[in-house]
């Protein structure tokens, strides 16, 4: 398992922890659920390539989606969500950077 992978779990669950001490497993949980953005790999050809930086070629993973994520972070009722995806896209984002030396494409 990729560094990249390994950091898509223990990033949520760190914040969880730190964040929401009380409630950190239902944290978790809603975070992990946001790994579903990466159905939308489910739409290129191949499904996946790690070289291939996902920030700006995929629709889930655009500049107009990740606003309105950023958006999300602010109502408490959806700030879970917000969060969890926005650590999925910065994530995403810093794999580009390593792997291609570009933050998006
Ligand atoms: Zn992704």
């Amino acid at each position: 398992m990729s560094v990249h992978l390994i950091l898509h779990f223990v990033v949520p669950a760190l914040l969880a922890g730190v964040a929401y001490p009380k409630k950190w497993l239902f944290a978790f949980m809603v975070m992990m659920s946001t790994m579903l953005v990466d159905l939308d790999h489910l739409l290129a050809d191949p499904v996946y390539d790690p070289g291939r930086c996902s920030i700006g070629f995929h629709p889930l993973h655009g500049f107009i989606p990740i606003a309105i994520y950023g958006v999300l972070c602010f109502p408490a009722r959806t700030r879970l969500i917000g969060l969890g995806l926005m650590i999925h896209m910065i994530l995403d984002s810093i794999d580009c950077q390593v792997t291609n030396g570009v933050w998006f494409i």
